[in-house]
């Protein structure tokens, strides 16, 4: 079917061919987008793959199902859908980079009425892709998108439908020569990359837009990367940053599941330290790099033997 697909998916508690993972076209997950899904890394490891915060993944979906208040009902339980995952490694063999997506949709009534009740059961679906990477990892061009993000509840969750918005800003950015774009909320204030969270680093300190306030995915990269710059002593605090702050940077930092860690070398023309990344900002990554690909021990990572 596709060559970058692996053959095998999940389908609400069995095994399938991904030929066969489909959705009904009148439902509101096809209509309107009104679906949650996930992405999951995984690194190949010798007669295997380490799988990346599968389970945080996992609980992020599941939670958002709850607290968006759309009839999400998952027909598994958590536990069982990130075993899935793992199961799915072992059918597909993987053995190379990975990206793995969990899909939370509808089956719907037929019924096109914007109202809670018409959504009627819940599937999940994950299928599987090989990974070939997907920002530049020597460092990433960016634009200040002009399309502000709209701050209301569901902009907090890995909504399908945010993600035509995301699409048309990075597209735009890509159109215009950049790598990227970054994103302002609606009241002007930094957001997050199209689909990263980001750090500043000045004076020696990591600062991150506050997530609670705005359209911001609370990220699971991010998560990762406080803790390793805490645990070099670099102090991380979260504060509402405008477009001046990002010019006063003395570097910055996206990062995100597909996106890795990566410096980002300018903004508009704007270059930040000469276009390397700062001694911290290079340390950070480096640390990160190490934990995906390398690290024998970690409590974000599983290991599965394909
Ligand atoms: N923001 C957005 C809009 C994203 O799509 C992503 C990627 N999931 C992130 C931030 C980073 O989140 P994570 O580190 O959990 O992948």
């Amino acid at each position: 079917m596709s060559e970058v697909l692996y053959p095998k998916a999940w389908f609400d508690d069995k095994v399938v061919d991904v030929e066969d993972l489909v959705m009904p076209v009148p439902s509101p997950s096809a209509q309107y987008g009104m679906a949650l899904f996930e992405g999951i890394r995984g690194y190949p490891r010798e007669g295997g793959v380490a799988v990346v915060a599968c389970l945080q993944h996992m609980k992020r979906m599941y939670e958002s199902a709850m607290a968006s208040d759309l009839n999400f009902r998952s027909p598994i339980p958590l536990g069982d859908a990130v075993r899935a995952v793992f199961e799915l490694m072992k059918h597909n063999e993987v053995r190379g980079p990975c990206y793995v997506r969990p899909y939370l949709f509808h089956q719907g009534t037929g019924h096109a009425a914007l109202r809670r009740g018409v959504q009627a059961g819940t599937h999940l679906s994950i299928h599987v892709e090989r990974w070939e990477g997907y920002l530049p990892p020597d460092g990433v061009r960016c634009t200040l998108s002009d399309i502000p993000k709209p701050m209301y509840r569901h902009a907090q969750y890995k909504t399908s439908g945010n993600y035509v918005l995301c699409t048309e800003a990075k597209s735009e950015a890509i159109h215009r020569g950049f790598d990227n774009c970054i994103l302002r909320d609606c009241r002007g204030y930094i957001a997050e990359g199209a689909s990263e969270n980001l750090f500043l680093e000045m004076g020696g300190c990591l600062l991150e837009p506050i997530a609670a306030d705005g359209p911001i995915l609370p990220g699971i990269t991010a998560t990762i990367l406080r803790g390793i710059a805490r645990s070099m002593g670099v102090e991380v605090s979260e504060r509402n940053l405008t477009p001046q702050h990002l010019r006063a940077a003395d570097g910055i930092l996206l990062c995100g599941t597909a996106a890795e860690a990566t410096h980002v070398k300018e903004v508009d023309g704007h270059v930040y330290n000469g276009g390397k990344p700062t001694k911290i900002i290079g340390e950070i990554i480096r640390r990160y790099r190490h934990l995906v690909n390398e690290a024998e021990e970690s409590s974000w990572l599983t290991y599965v033997t394909t």
